[in-house]
């Protein structure tokens, strides 16, 4: 295959950089130099692969969704089964790395933002396994929201701090970990939870989160014979979607799709569409695309997806938009929990909430296709942590 760099220094096209005070720089750089030799060390990977394969349970399955290609009746639709790695998503693919990457680089400490909790508890299971102190920041709203995740947080042995400053939620639960970060580096690494913030955090993430796709290629060659017409991926930060299409990128023949959340709609100002409404701005150490009011300051985005509720997108994403390489469509709130729905009714997974707007795509897409093209969509995560919220927004109530 070709190698395909889409990268310069520590820019993809306009967007990216390092946008971080002085102060932190030092330790960039040296985040930066370490990552550079372990990538190519290969008794780093041959670690990684083994925690990848023995504790996570790779490689993830590609599963032919037989009854719901039929039901739509068009092109062959198969689903990469990141949500049954452990722990229930593909979070855990970046957790391993980054962790195993601060144990090389002598650090006792951990340190994660989180919104929903997913990559706090991933994050918190990492440095259990590995015997790294562990500390999550976490938006004082969102501690709330999700007391469980916080409480298994603690179980797996982290101390969590929920963050009061701003509108207390995760773009200001990662403020607060940069400032922690900035304030004590020497025995402590950040865990990023997504392919954002400042170069090297987005290519090491989605070196981390490449694996998907890797496994992926091989996997549809292997049964089919020939590459899929379609990658589709749910787009938060964009982790599982920059996973799902990084080696996918070469094959031109390949379309890649990712999905937004478009919460009450893109017309509306609650959703959380970086890319379709959002404008080129620089905000947690990085340039690209945010949800901005008229003076420049990040807006309030919204979606029923905690994990998709983030004012910005990674920056290769938005090169790989500007270059006209990768789209990128809204689903909304009520598209997605349609398709929540119908893939437990039809194939018998209930996916998560985020994992449900890329099938909605598909959903909408694959009856138009023809029967020989083939679609992949990932399914990030599992869905138990969404049954609760899918029922009250069917006007149930499960008495929680
Ligand atoms: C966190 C999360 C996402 C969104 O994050 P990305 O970085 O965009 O992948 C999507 N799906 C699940 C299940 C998640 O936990």
């Amino acid at each position: 295959m070709v190698e395909y760099n889409t990268r310069t220094g520590t820019r993809f096209g306009l967007h990216g950089g390092q946008y971080v005070p002085e102060t932190l720089m030092n330790e960039i750089n040296r985040l930066e130099k370490a990552y550079e030799f372990y990538k190519n060390d290969p008794e780093f990977n041959a670690e990684l692969d083994a925690l990848n394969r023995d504790y996570s349970g790779r490689p993830s399955l590609l599963y032919y969704a037989e009854k719901m290609t039929r039901d739509l009746g068009g092109a062959k639709i198969y689903f990469k089964r990141e949500d049954l790695n452990h722990t229930g998503s593909h979070k855990i693919n970046n957790v391993l790395g980054q962790c195993l990457l601060a144990k090389k680089m002598g650090k006792t400490r951990v340190i994660a933002e989180t919104g929903a909790g997913q990559h706090g508890v991933a994050t918190a299971t990492a440095a259990a396994l590995m015997g790294l102190e562990c500390e999550i920041f976490m938006g004082k709203e969102d501690t709330i929201r999700q007391a469980l995740n916080v409480y298994r947080m603690e179980l797996l042995g982290a101390t969590v701090h929920p963050v009061t400053s701003g509108t207390m939620v995760l773009k200001d639960a990662v403020n607060e970990t940069m400032r922690e970060w900035t304030n004590r580096c020497a025995d402590t690494h950040y865990v990023l939870g997504t392919v954002m913030g400042p170069h090297p955090f987005p290519m090491m993430v989605r070196d981390f989160q490449a694996v998907i796709s890797r496994e992926a290629r091989a996997q549809i060659l292997e049964k089919e014979g020939k590459l899929p017409a379609l990658v589709t991926a749910c787009v938060g930060g964009g982790s599982n979607s920059m996973g799902m299409f990084y080696h996918f990128i070469p094959d031109a023949g390949v379309k890649l799709v990712g999905c937004e959340a478009g919460g009450k709609g893109i017309e509306t100002e609650k959703h959380a569409a970086s890319i379709n409404r959002g404008e080129v701005g620089i905000f947690h150490g990085m340039k690209s695309y945010f949800c901005q009011d008229e003076n420049g300051q990040i807006a309030p985005v919204y979606s029923i997806s905690a994990g998709l509720d983030y004012p910005g997108i990674g920056p290769e994403h938005a090169f790989l938009y500007d270059s006209g390489r990768a789209q990128y469509v809204a689903i909304t709130d009520e598209e997605a929990v349609c398709a929540f729905e119908y893939l437990a009714r039809t194939e018998g997974i209930i996916c998560a909430i985020e994992s449900a707007h890329a099938v909605a795509y598909v959903q909408k897409v694959a009856g138009s296709m023809s029967p020989d093209e083939i679609i992949i969509c990932c399914l990030s995560g599992r869905g138990d942590k969404d049954v609760a919220a899918i029922a009250r927004y069917r006007g149930g109530d499960l008495h929680e």
